[in-house]
């Protein structure tokens, strides 16, 4: 039986009313995906307002790898309200926050003594992570890469490589930041291929930055992303990471893991450095850990996160208990249900069918580990960010919500929840087949109207 149940069109008429009060109330700064107001959600379906049923592919940004609602996040939210809501973890402290920052050492890369932090965002632990790494480094520089995605704070903004629509207008930005090629193979900033190239990027590459650029010795901290997120989810090969952790270890340099978006079994492992064999020195996580709720983490070496003293790192309502059981529900069941190999078969799921539909069209440039597919114009590497744009959009009117990715925002990427079943994956990437097919049929027509 489908999933997908469409009344109305979409956006339904009561979506389109909402649509026409958030214009008046909301800044336009705060964009939107869909126009499809949602009235309930579960497992990986939404209902809009209008009584619609959409298949959801978007997890909220990746943050409902364990499903909207997931059963025991809910009961272990519905428990916690009844006891209390907050009292501030710097002023009459909670077991939760204590219990859930061992699970996070325990479950995290790395065999060694750790610690946690908890807040309340993504960009406040890249935030949290840079100060920590300054703290006990005693040097300021910080290198990022290329095409990251980091957060929306100013700090968030300056360790992120996209003007439009991030950082266009909002400078400056805090200094000390200095950015080099990813390995993005696909698009390699030095014109080479792998393995022949021998990972450039990672090594020579370095050689002439830290000449150029920032002195060594001056770099307190180094922060990638194991997958690129809003980067378009490209996939390093492995001795990628192999050589930042020599350049780390080399230099004194503290490897800061971005594991925002790829963490908690997007990857088919709990962490995507684990898939790379890395060892990061501190790792920032947010999105999937709260199961729905807003909450973010660094964790990492111990000694490392003492470096800041006591009242240096926290925040109000930083590891707030309600968010806390959240997160220690969500890690149970993402261990209890397996998702690791959920996400592992998912993925082999979809990149059988990515793989035909890059045999049919050869706008689809690349088929990427972490679900998504890079567009471009025919026989070029040319992005094709108005394709991509009209594919979201005819899934969405078809019932599927997915979102875009890349530099160049031509990249389609999945991020659904890990719960959903197969013959619901299966119907989502039906429609985004067709929508592939009507997108590449138009374009056709009017290239031939162009040329005719
Ligand atoms: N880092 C990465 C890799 C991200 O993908 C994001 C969010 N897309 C962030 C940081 C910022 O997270 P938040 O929006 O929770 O601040």
């Amino acid at each position: 039986m489908a999933s997908i149940r469409l009344h109305t069109a979409i956006p339904g008429p009561r979506s389109r009313e909402l649509h026409a009060r958030r214009e008046q109330a909301v800044p336009r700064g705060l964009s939107h995906a869909t126009p499809v107001y949602v009235s309930k959600a579960e497992g990986a379906l939404i209902e809009d307002v209008d009584g619609n049923v959409l298949i959801d592919l978007a997890g909220g940004i990746g943050c409902l790898n364990v499903g909207h609602r997931h059963a025991s996040v809910t009961a272990a939210i519905h428990s916690q309200v009844d006891r209390f809501l907050h009292t501030c973890g710097q002023v009459t402290p909670y077991e939760s926050y204590i219990e859930l920052a061992e699970t996070m050492n325990r479950i995290t890369p790395g065999d060694f003594a750790k610690k946690t932090l908890f807040v309340n965002t993504g960009a406040e632990a890249v935030e949290n992570a840079v100060k920590i790494a300054r703290a006990y480094t005693r040097r300021q520089a910080i290198v990022c890469f290329e095409d990251a995605f980091h957060g929306r704070t100013l700090l968030g903004l300056a360790l992120t490589s996209k003007t439009h629509p991030y950082k266009a207008g909002f400078e400056p930005f805090p200094s000390e930041i200095y950015r080099i090629p990813y390995a993005y193979c696909y698009r390699c900033a030095y014109g080479k291929s792998f393995p022949s190239c021998k990972v450039h990027c990672a090594n020579q590459a370095f050689d002439e930055f830290f000449r150029r650029h920032v002195a060594q010795e001056d770099v307190a901290a180094l922060i990638v992303e194991p997958v690129l997120g809003e980067g378009g989810f490209v996939v390093p090969p492995p001795e990628f990471f192999a050589e930042l952790r020599k350049v780390c270890d080399q230099n004194g340099i503290v490897l800061i893991a971005d594991e925002v978006q790829t963490g908690f079994a997007r990857t088919g492992a709990m962490f995507a450095c684990e898939r790379f064999g890395l060892v990061p020195d501190l790792i920032a996580t947010a999105k999937s850990i709260g199961g729905g709720l807003p909450l973010a983490a660094v964790t990492g070496r111990a000694e490392i996160m003492d470096a800041a003293g006591p009242g240096g790192l926290g925040g109000t309502f930083a590891g707030n208990p309600v968010s806390c059981v959240a997160g220690l529900a969500t890690v149970q069941a993402i261990e209890r249900e397996r998702l690791c190999d959920r996400a592992e078969h998912l993925g082999e799921q979809f990149r059988q069918r990515a793989q035909q539909w890059q045999r049919r069209w050869p706008a689809i440039g690349e088929v990427r580990g972490m679900c998504a597919i890079e567009l471009v114009r025919p026989g070029t590497r040319t992005p094709a960010y108005e394709e991509t744009n009209q594919i979201t959009r005819y899934c969405y009117e078809h019932g599927v919500v997915v979102l875009s990715a890349g530099t160049f925002g031509n990249v389609i990427r999945i991020l659904m929840p890990l719960v959903i079943t197969d013959a619901q994956f299966e119907e989502a990437l039906d429609v985004l087949e067709a929508a592939l097919a009507v997108v590449a049929a138009t374009n056709a027509e009017a290239t031939h109207a162009v040329h005719s």
